[in-house]
């Protein structure tokens, strides 16, 4: 019969590879903690139109990538492709807008888009985010940077580089996409298809465009620095100010916008590596018109970011080579049912206190120390039916191979 596999673009993550997720999941929920920034957990599916109006219709994220499905009730239903539309629908449901003070929310979890299978993209891909809503102030676009740079040192990223952009707000956008819809209707003819399309759609998605032969082009098309208005601009310099205060350094990148209309003023992403552009840990930015677009009666600006789990697990494994994950503390060998019985008692007095400990379910000694070595156990306990009358066991330092008796009593403190 033929096996069943996991579905194309879909993986499965196997220890000791999970150590590393489980490690920067830690890293993100303790520095979460730290900014006081609370978890909240969204349903994986909502109704389709939540997307099209959170993400936009126009993008391909929507167009093209996202798993919809019918509902038996005819209902249509898409697993999330990302978490803010979530984020920002429950913040609105449940009139989070009425509580005082900024809403700091995160998120850890699996988000879904049909992409093109390729390295390092993945069908369901995880994503680590957080929202803070409720406040237009550069300082908190500053905070959540911060808060950003201090997740990726933890996990053990390092060389991590900040972009950073403005891309204004609706009263100065349309003077510059009308600009940038000037200079094009010149080089348009000269770009690839898609920038063609774009040029009418959506001009600011040129500045997208990773065709190589469009780069030169793109390169010498109007700044968006050049025409925010007078709030944009000292939004801008505030959040770099702020930024160079907290010894943050980043590159301002005129290029880097988002085509939706709900993004605001800063914009932000933070590469990794030599491949540049390809290897974008993570996004984020203002979206002062989200919570509006999504049917809030309340203006509730908000900034917000994710990680592309995947991409930080990949780097962080890339900068910390030869790690196999968590280490056994203790393997305890039972030779016999009455120590099969009194080694229960012991594992389970020893994991209470923090030990992690494996028993042998062979009673051959040879078998149990195969096992233990495989394991790579940093000690061996050996109970026998003298060890139990004596009430001292023979401990084995696998690193050493050094072996010495030890009464239950100092048991523990040998073990720390
Ligand atoms: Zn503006
Ligand atoms: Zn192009």
């Amino acid at each position: 019969m033929k096996s069943i596999r996991a579905v194309k673009g879909t993986r499965d993550i196997l220890p000791p590879a999970s150590a590393v997720w489980n490690h920067v999941e830690e890293v993100a929920r303790r520095v979460f903690r730290s900014y006081n920034y609370q978890e909240i957990r969204t349903p994986i599916f909502e109704e389709t139109g939540l997307f099209a109006r959170g993400v936009g219709a126009e993008t391909d994220i929507v167009s093209k990538e996202m798993y919809t499905f019918e509902d038996r009730d005819g209902s249509s239903l898409t697993l999330r492709p990302e978490a803010t539309a979530s984020v920002i629908r429950s913040y609105i449901e449940h009139r989070l807008d009425q509580l005082p003070g900024l809403q700091k929310l995160y998120y850890i979890g699996p988000m879904f888009r049909r992409e093109r299978p390729q390295k390092g993209r993945y069908r369901q891909f995880f994503q680590i985010g957080a929202e803070a809503i409720g406040s237009e102030s550069p300082a908190v676009d500053a905070e959540v940077i911060e808060m950003i740079v201090e997740i990726l040192s933890c996990a053990g990223l390092e060389g991590s580089q900040l972009l950073i952009n403005s891309v204004g707000c609706p009263v100065c956008r349309p003077k510059y996409v009308a600009r940038l819809r000037e200079a094009l209707a010149a080089d348009a003819p000269r770009m690839c298809e898609d920038c063609r399309r774009r040029v009418d759609t959506n001009p600011l998605r040129v500045l997208d465009c990773k065709i190589p032969e469009d780069q030169p082009i793109i390169d010498a098309l109007p700044s968006i620095l050049d025409c925010l208005c007078e709030d944009c601009r000292d939004h801008f310099e505030r959040v770099k100010t702020y930024l160079t205060d907290r010894g943050i350094g980043f590159e301002l990148k005129p290029r880097l916008v988002r085509g939706l209309d709900y993004y605001t003023r800063t914009t932000f992403e933070i590469v990794h590596g030599a491949l540049g552009a390809q290897n974008s840990v993570l996004g984020g930015g203002r979206y002062d018109g989200l919570a509006e677009s999504l049917g809030s009666k309340v203006h509730s600006p908000g900034i917000g970011f994710s990680i592309g789990e995947d991409r930080l697990v990949m780097s962080v494994e890339e900068a910390r080579p030869g790690d196999n994950g968590p280490q056994l503390d203790l393997f305890v060998a039972p030779l016999g049912e009455a120590a099969f019985r009194h080694a229960g008692i012991l594992a389970r007095d020893l994991r209470r206190r923090g030990v992690t400990v494996e028993t042998g379910v062979d009673a051959r000694l040879k078998r149990a120390m195969e096992t233990a070595n495989k394991l790579k156990a940093r000690w061996v306990l050996i109970i026998g039916d003298d060890e139990i009358a004596a009430g001292a066991y023979s401990l084995k330092n696998m690193e050493t191979g050094a072996q010495e008796t030890v009464g239950a009593a100092e048991l523990y403190e040998k073990l720390k």
